[in-house]
């Protein structure tokens, strides 16, 4: 699913992570929206032309996103 990380400074908050969305298939920036009443995080994949989200509702798909995105920026 990862494709690339690109760290552009020190702060693990302004890395950009590029990924195969698990939900289209094309290539795109993960992207995080605010935690939820439970603590989770919600996801978005941002396409040029749109984006894909990810919620907990999405089962395994959102814990691999979750996991990587954990390992990525150690939150
Ligand atoms: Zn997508």
């Amino acid at each position: 699913m990862l494709i690339s990380v690109e760290r552009r400074n020190l702060c693990p908050l302004k890395t950009t992570i590029f990924i195969i969305c698990p939900k289209c298939g094309r290539k795109g920036k993960l992207g995080v929206k605010k935690k939820n009443a439970f603590g989770q995080r919600k996801y978005m994949i941002i396409h040029e032309d749109g984006k894909c989200y990810v919620s907990p509702l999405d089962g395994e798909l959102w814990e691999a996103l979750d996991r990587l995105y954990s390992s990525i920026r150690k939150t």
